[in-house]
């Protein structure tokens, strides 16, 4: 039978997310799996490649994995022949040039006969290239950041996601050049069986998500205010609507998005809602 080879970073910033939606997908593989080199899924036809996550693209391009879970930023580096078939929204961190503080920006132009330390220099290179900047990149495998302060750059181009690491060295962002997440890549060129595996799989991500940005929602409703109530909580198709014991009242239950939750919760208290209940979804099947 064949399996579908997945690859997910080995160890770092992606790869306990990587393994949580695995297993949340309801795929069970050998638990001991993080110093092995790979893992076989017991209930779904998998097998789960640890790789350093550089090495993700070039594996699945070469067929070597059939899917990848990467940073899109790895993708755009790489530019290698892979899809991006699923964005899985963890991860989320900006690809961005940033000066010394102390320096003033003046713009793009600024980066003209400068030089740019940075990890990422095709993605640095094409953006340097489409605005007609002419800067000198320094690729350096990590810990860009100090770069200007030890004057071996005058910028750097790297990953941003809260800024503090910028910020504790005297750096400014002064350019976003391109925004990255988690996402799921596939070789184009994989067999029909793999890409029913891989529908499959990708059904699953999806429950995953939608039920980890969504709540079950419960309340009493008086029923004079039920259609204004109903309107805030469209529910998956409609609410369900019940009636209570006491005469004028009704019970609802809908889900609401988490992003809208306390937005709504003061709109329904002001309609009267009662005993409102919110409950986590495991998983959710549109
Ligand atoms: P490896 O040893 O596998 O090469 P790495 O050191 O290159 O790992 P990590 O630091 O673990 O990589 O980051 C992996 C990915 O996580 C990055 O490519 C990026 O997509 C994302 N990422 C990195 N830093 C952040 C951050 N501060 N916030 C959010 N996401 C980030
Ligand atoms: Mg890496």
């Amino acid at each position: 039978m064949e399996k579908l080879k997945i690859a997910i970073q080995k160890e770092g910033r992606l790869s306990e997310k990587s393994l949580e939606l695995i297993q949340e997908s309801g795929i069970r593989h050998n638990q001991d799996s993080r110093r092995k080199l790979i893992s076989i899924g017991e209930n779904f036809p998998v097998e789960i490649l640890y790789l350093r996550d550089d090495d993700i693209p070039q594996y699945v391009a070469d067929a070597v994995a059939d899917i990848g879970i990467v940073g899109e930023n790895e993708v755009l580096e790489k530019n290698r022949n892979v899809e991006i078939v699923e964005r899985l929204g963890f991860a989320r961190c900006r690809l961005s040039l940033a000066i010394p503080q102390s320096h003033e920006y003046t713009g793009p132009a600024y980066f003209n006969g400068r030089r740019i330390a940075t990890s990422y220099p095709n993605i640095l290179g094409r953006y340097l290239k489409n605005n007609h900047l002419s800067a000198e990149i320094h690729e350096i495998s990590g810990s860009v950041e100090i770069a200007p302060g030890i004057g071996l750059a005058d910028a750097i181009f790297d990953i941003v996601s809260t800024g503090s690491t910028l910020i504790s060295n005297r750096l400014k962002e002064v350019e976003v050049v391109a925004k990255s997440e988690a996402v799921v890549i596939a070789s184009p060129n994989t067999s029909e069986v793999k890409k029913k595996i891989l529908q499959d799989l990708l059904f699953r991500f999806q429950a995953v998500r939608k039920s980890k940005n969504n709540k079950y929602i419960l309340l009493n409703a008086p029923n004079d205010n039920l259609d204004k109530i109903v309107k805030l909580l469209p529910g998956m198709k409609s609410p369900t609507v019940l009636p209570l014991y006491e005469k004028g009242w009704s019970s609802v239950h809908s889900v609401v998005n988490e992003n809208e939750f306390w937005d709504i919760i003061g709109k329904l208290k002001e309609l009267g809602a009662q005993g409102i209940l919110v409950i986590p979804i495991e998983k959710m099947i549109v």
